[in-house]
């Protein structure tokens, strides 16, 4: 598949030649980014081997078409043979276009399969009007999507959850459930039969705002089911962009430590054996300064030694 070019002629976008040379650049960029780090987070968590038939769960959101649009590229350059399915789930929700993903799969030429199950229906009729029907519509949901990866024989569930999603699933967590824990880029599905992967784990949702935008994908509306957005993830998503316009970086730093745990530094007493820990008479290149290093570099001597100095007083 080509990067995505500026299609529209300059009479239609108003802009001049040098502006369209300027947007087609930052196209192709964008592009080049998506495709960089969807391949670096499938490196890094080796979420798709030789033989794989991956299936990419559409829902005809902007984040669900970017991925199946990267991974598509991505498989033409990669240097192993995989399948890829696409699989819609039409939970009849009211004014759900159901045209559009198949004419959307036939323009790619990409195999795919629409399974429809009226779980609105039972939604509706088991949660009581006013309450959340998020968390049983997307059980239902998963265990018809893993039943129709069983029929198609996929090896890998691939889902269009991005970085963002990975940062608000974490401060939900901790914030509301007490707990350090986020939305893994890779996992076992809780019936313990499929490989979840999440290809898009590095990219950021306003990247594929704009891809979605660029490349003009069909988007449903993800509102058919008359749920309010979830508030509370609504929350932290605004604690999110505000911090990272008030403080360029911090987020970015909270996405890092991610990948940089230290058990020994937490408190969980199942990650580490804080009842058996003694002395071994061994300095530890990164023991007690995991935290405090960077505070100290400025010093030049590291703080362990400054505190085992003599205290020297006004006194004679
Ligand atoms: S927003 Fe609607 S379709 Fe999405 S999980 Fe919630 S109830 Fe289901």
């Amino acid at each position: 598949m080509d990067a995505p070019a500026a299609h529209a002629t300059q009479a239609d976008t108003g802009l001049t030649a040098r502006q369209a040379e300027k947007a087609a650049y930052e196209n192709n960029k964008l592009h080049k980014r998506l495709c960089r780090l969807v391949g670096q987070a499938i490196g890094d968590f080796n979420m798709i081997e030789e033989g794989d038939r991956v299936m990419v769960c559409l829902s005809g959101g902007k984040d669900s078409y970017a991925l199946l649009d990267i991974l598509l590229t991505l498989r033409e350059r990669a240097p192993i043979n995989f399948d890829i399915v696409a699989v819609n789930l039409d939970q009849k929700q009211p004014n759900f276009p159901e045209h559009v993903l198949p004419a959307y799969l036939r323009s790619l030429d990409v195999p795919f399969h629409i399974e429809t199950q009226d779980t609105y229906s039972i939604v509706k009729r088991v949660i009581p009007e006013g309450k959340t029907t998020c968390s049983l519509c997307s059980r239902l949901r998963r265990g018809i999507l893993y039943r129709v990866a069983d029929e198609l024989g996929a090896t890998k569930i691939a889902l269009g959850h991005h970085r963002d999603d990975i940062m608000e699933t974490f401060f939900l967590n901790m914030f509301f459930g007490s707990k350090l824990k986020g939305m893994p880029p890779k996992l076992q599905s809780d019936d313990g039969r499929h490989i979840v992967i999440r290809p898009l784990a590095y990219v950021r949702e306003s990247d594929t705002e704009r891809y979605a935008a660029l490349k003009n994908f069909p988007i449903i509306p993800c509102d058919l089911c008359g749920s309010q957005e979830n508030l509370q993830r609504k929350q932290i998503k605004g604690m999110l962009r505000e911090w990272e316009k008030k403080f360029p970086g911090r987020v970015d730093n909270i996405f890092s430590s991610l990948s940089t745990i230290v058990p020994s530094h937490l408190m969980d007493r199942s990650l580490f054996d804080f009842a058996k820990l003694e002395v071994t008479g061994l300095p530890l290149a990164d023991g007690d300064i995991a935290f405090d290093e960077s505070p100290c570099a400025t010093t030049n001597t590291p703080v362990n030694i400054i505190q085992l100095q003599p205290q020297t007083t006004g006194g004679d």
